[in-house]
């Protein structure tokens, strides 16, 4: 076992065993990752990303049940240490963790390339107990052990600031935007123009879609035509709303609340799908004729594989896409979140490890 310094709310060195949510003010100190197994890659985190998700899931007890940790994914460091069955991963290599560290290799998702949703089942970045019954421990911290099947690498294009939220905003959006053949004639919508939504902005912008940006205001107009969206709408402008009706092929709803689902079904073309990537926790309210009419999909989707978030790196790599961030030090998390919440963030936070104190 090695310590690391981390930032965070659980102060203890060994997590507790209770559900209950530790919404206090973060802590710095000191946690244990495991010693080197054979085929572990040992990382330096250089930058850790803050998602919504973070804040849902200590708040609201979403993804809970296992332990509140909030030492969270989405992380960006370089190699220190590989071990002796290491053949992808060298010293220095510049790497990236995403929201899971584990998987069964074994089941039908795992060999599909879809290891998120694996069914033994695959196991958090945090939040989750390895398969050996020890706690992921997140990425809020200054070094982490992993497979080398679950980490990625970094295009040197891309800088490991605006790299890590990736791990979490980019392959959560490029996923359904590919799955759902966002491209050349397919107007996109994007509702919420936050950590998720501006990548998804850019990057079905990047495939050559038509992107419009569905937001609360016209608040973040300018920002979302300099990130590629065509048209900024007003979610509470009735007119621009009845305007854009039967008009999207696509719609990925990032919006971390609830929304009128039927009222953005409705801007969709016959056989057009709204994917919703936020996570709140009430349930949709949805007549089936909002959906029959039309022939109309609601899907979900979460985070992707490791080859496919390995793409989304590369394709942003290639089409010059790191996330729109602001760097805080770690004492900033606390009020980091609460800009989140009040949507004050353009339009990712991303916690410069080197300030953790312990
Ligand atoms: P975020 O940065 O806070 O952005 C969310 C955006 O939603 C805000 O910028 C805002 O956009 C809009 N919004 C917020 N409150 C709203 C309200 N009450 N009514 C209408 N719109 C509202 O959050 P994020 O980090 O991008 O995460 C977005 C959601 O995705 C969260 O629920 C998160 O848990 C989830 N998530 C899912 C996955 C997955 O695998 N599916 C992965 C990561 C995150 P405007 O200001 O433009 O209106």
């Amino acid at each position: 076992m090695r310590c690391t310094a981390y930032a965070g709310r659980v102060p203890t060195t060994t997590p507790p065993s209770s559900s209950t949510l530790p919404d206090g003010p973060s802590r710095q100190g000191l946690i244990e990752r495991r010693d080197l197994r054979p085929d572990d890659v040992r990382i330096a985190i250089a930058y850790a990303g803050i998602c919504h998700s973070d804040i849902h899931t200590a708040r609201e007890g979403v993804g809970a049940g296992a332990f509140p940790d909030h030492r969270r994914p989405r992380i960006a460091g370089r190699v220190t240490q590989v071990g002796e069955d290491v053949t992808r991963y060298a010293v220095g290599d510049r790497v990236g963790v995403g929201c899971i560290v584990d998987s069964c290799t074994e089941c039908e998702p795992c060999k599909d390339g879809m290891e998120q949703f694996c069914l033994r089942p695959s196991v958090g970045t945090y939040n989750s107990r390895n398969y050996d019954g020890e706690w992921a421990m997140g990425g809020y911290s200054q070094e982490i052990v992993v497979t080398e099947r679950m980490v990625l690498r970094i295009p040197d294009a891309l800088g490991l600031d605006e790299a890590a939220p990736l791990l979490c905003a980019g392959i959560t959006t490029y996923s359904p935007l590919k799955r759902w053949g966002a491209g050349p004639g397919r107007r996109v919508g994007v509702i919420g123009v936050g950590g998720l939504g501006h990548m998804a902005v850019k990057i079905a912008a990047a495939m050559g879609a038509q992107v419009v940006t569905l937001s609360r205001s016209m608040a973040k107009a300018e920002d979302a035509r300099a990130l590629g969206s065509s048209q900024h709408i007003a979610t509470s402008d009735t007119e621009a709303m009845r305007a854009a009706r039967g008009s999207f092929d696509l719609i990925i709803n990032t919006v971390s609340a609830d929304i009128p689902v039927e009222d953005y079904l409705r801007l969709l073309r016959p056989l057009g799908a709204l994917v919703n990537v936020g996570l709140p926790t009430e349930a949709y309210s949805v007549k089936p004729f909002a959906l029959v009419g039309g022939n109309k999909v609601l899907a979900g989707s979460m985070i992707g594989g490791m080859a496919q978030t390995q793409e989304m790196l590369d394709f942003c790599a290639e089409h010059g896409l790191g996330a729109t961030i602001e760097t805080i030090a770690a004492a900033e998390v606390d009020a980091a979140w609460e800009r989140v919440v009040a949507g004050d963030v353009r339009y990712r936070v991303v916690i410069d490890t080197s300030t953790i104190s312990a």
